[in-house]
């Protein structure tokens, strides 16, 4: 840090500097990322609650009364009436602090987990020095359920599910879990399928169970910062019992609630109050409209890149489309010289488009015009 601090202008000019460099939602060229443009509502109650931190709640009884509010809310839409749980960062953070408690309920030292789960997994197994199972998958993309029944044993902490995994947008058999893990713990990652496939299935997709309709289910992360239109950072983690977040609490004695149950210390209210403030102002017929939207463009973008003899890896389920490559890695780097930000899937490896709400019909025919530009130069087609 200088000795003199500058003046105001001066910094906001660097800011602005800093700014044009990234990429930005409302371009429409990042195609890899889960997020999207914030709803306008939640941008304008993010910035109005900048202050308030739910770790020290006595201070700020409103804004503790609206993150009970959206985990009633998000609960509701999982079909957890009465479940508890809380905000938090991200999928990462809820995935972590879903295995810490599993760990203490449980006593268990291992978790069996998809091929498919997200890294958040791999640094939870570290952080918590649990031993993870990791078990493959079938031919669409989804847990070995069979191969998942051979590894739980009485050290089983835990079980996990994905309900829209970060690559392919498959949706494990969350209830053929639940009947394997009666007597152990089962935690669903929804972190991007929990805005999704709710509204999915109210415009008539034929989707599976995976939330607290199942009776199993012991946990959910869902995270509003992704198809949920909020600000970064909100994340919710859903309990079925209020027991289990007593299971990682700890004396706060300088602040104003007795007990502390979460990783962090510290948390950020703007995000939380973001999510609250974009579900009310959208509801349910709002997020439908959204999804459907993204639905469409999925199709579209299915339909454009079958015209250049190209084929999905998996049909979508989600708005995400997988596209076959003989060079994946090198139509990503052209696309991406391009400006494009697509991404790259792990196994087996391909381009991936997440096709969110800032991804428009638009947007996709520009850029099936340079997929094909770029495919015809490498000899894709
Ligand atoms: N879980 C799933 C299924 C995800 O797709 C992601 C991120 O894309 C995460 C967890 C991690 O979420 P975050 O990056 O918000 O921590």
């Amino acid at each position: 840090m200088d000795e003199k601090g500058c003046d105001y202008a001066s910094v906001m000019a660097e800011l602005q500097g800093a700014l044009q460099k990234d990429c930005k939602f409302s371009g429409g060229m990042i195609l890899g990322s889960m997020c999207t443009e914030p709803n306008r509502i939640a941008r304008d109650a993010h910035a109005m609650f900048l202050e308030a931190n739910l770790g020290n709640p006595g201070l700020y009884p409103g804004t503790q009364a609206l993150e009970n509010e959206l985990i009633r809310m998000t609960s509701e839409l999982l079909h957890g009436d009465g479940v508890s749980g809380l905000t938090v960062s991200g999928g990462t953070e809820a995935n972590i602090t879903a295995l810490w408690i599993a760990k203490k309920v449980t006593g268990g030292s291992q978790v069996v987990f998809p091929q498919s789960a997200h890294f958040s997994f791999q640094k939870a197994l570290d952080i918590l020095n649990l031993e993870g199972r990791e078990i493959g998958l079938d031919d669409n993309f989804r847990v070995d359920v069979s191969e998942v029944e051979k590894n739980i044993s009485d050290r089983t902490a835990a079980v996990v599910g994905i309900a829209g995994t970060t690559e392919f947008g498959a949706i494990d058999p969350i209830d053929e879990l639940a009947s394997l893990s009666e007597d152990t713990f089962l935690h669903v990652d929804a972190a991007f399928g929990g805005f999704v496939i709710p509204f999915l299935k109210d415009l008539g997709y034929d989707m599976p169970p995976f939330d607290f309709g199942i009776f199993g289910v012991d946990s959910i992360s869902v995270d509003p910062h992704k198809m949920g239109m909020a600000t970064i950072p909100s994340g919710v983690l859903l309990m079925r019992s209020e027991d289990y977040l007593k299971k990682i609490s700890v004396d706060s004695p300088y602040l104003t609630s007795p007990r502390q149950a979460s990783l962090s210390g510290t948390r950020c209210s703007a995000g939380a109050v973001s999510a609250y403030a974009v579900m009310k102002h959208l509801g349910r017929e709002g997020y439908k409209n959204i999804i459907a939207d993204c639905m469409e463009s999925t199709k579209y973008l299915l339909s454009r890149i079958r015209e250049l003899g190209l084929e999905p890896v998996i049909e979508p389920i989600m708005p995400i489309v997988c596209i076959k490559l003989n060079s994946p890695e090198e139509v990503y780097t052209t696309l991406t010289e391009m400006g494009w930000r697509p991404s790259i899937t792990r196994e087996p490896k391909c381009l991936r488009v997440v096709v969110m709400p800032h991804v428009t019909k638009n947007v996709l025919d520009m850029f099936i015009s340079d997929l094909e530009t770029v495919c015809r130069e490498l000899d894709e087609m």
